[in-house]
């Protein structure tokens, strides 16, 4: 059995560790799909799929999970032919992993069993929460791996999303109050 999990992953964080972990001693294999793969340096999606490519790669050999497969999917902004797009680019898979409703249903028209996993510390194990942490200096390191902190530092991540949110219309990224 293959599953099919698919994330931004901008950045990967503990909350995808884990749930990836758990995915990886139920299944034979997981197939893991960096969604967005065209997106990278802007405020939403600082990474480029390579670098995110690198940051689950080594989070998850680290830990001696070796059962993945990782396949960049870029967006094609058409719904209805979204599915067959991933089919023609992932390994084949049997179920598939998601917490979006629009995944979820594009895939179960499709015919696919779709499991809702289970969130781990939501409040925290956020992409978005983690981004927001960065541009304003608060303390990131804890909520991903050590490798993706590695990863960060060899691309001067932080210097990066910072300076690409200076500009005023990423008013959703204010600092906790
Ligand atoms: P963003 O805030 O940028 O949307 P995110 O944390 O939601 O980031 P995604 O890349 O959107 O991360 O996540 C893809 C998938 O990873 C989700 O659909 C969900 O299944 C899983 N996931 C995200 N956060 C967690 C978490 N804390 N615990 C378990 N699974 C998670
Ligand atoms: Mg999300």
């Amino acid at each position: 059995m293959r599953a099919l999990i698919i994330g931004r992953f901008q950045p990967f964080h503990l909350g995808h560790l884990k749930i990836i972990e758990d995915l990886s001693k139920k299944h034979d294999y997981i197939i893991i799909g960096i969604g967005s793969a065209q997106e990278s340096h802007s405020v939403d999606n600082p990474f480029t799929a390579g670098e995110r490519h690198l940051m689950i790669a080594n989070s998850l050999e680290s830990r001696n999970i070796n059962n993945f497969y990782l396949v960049p999917i870029e967006d094609i902004y058409r719904n209805a032919l979204w599915v067959a797009h991933v089919e023609a680019i992932a390994p084949p898979f049997n179920v598939v992993y998601s917490a979006n409703p629009l995944t979820k249903r594009l895939f179960q028209e499709r015919g696919y069993d779709v499991i809702i996993p289970e969130m781990y510390r939501r409040d925290i194990y956020s992409g978005r929460e983690i981004r927001r942490r960065m541009i304003h200096g608060e303390n990131w390191e804890e909520l991903v791996s050590r490798e993706v902190i590695k990863v960060i530092e060899e691309i001067d991540g932080i210097s990066r999303i910072r300076e690409i949110a200076k500009g005023d219309e990423y008013n959703d990224y204010q600092p906790r109050k």
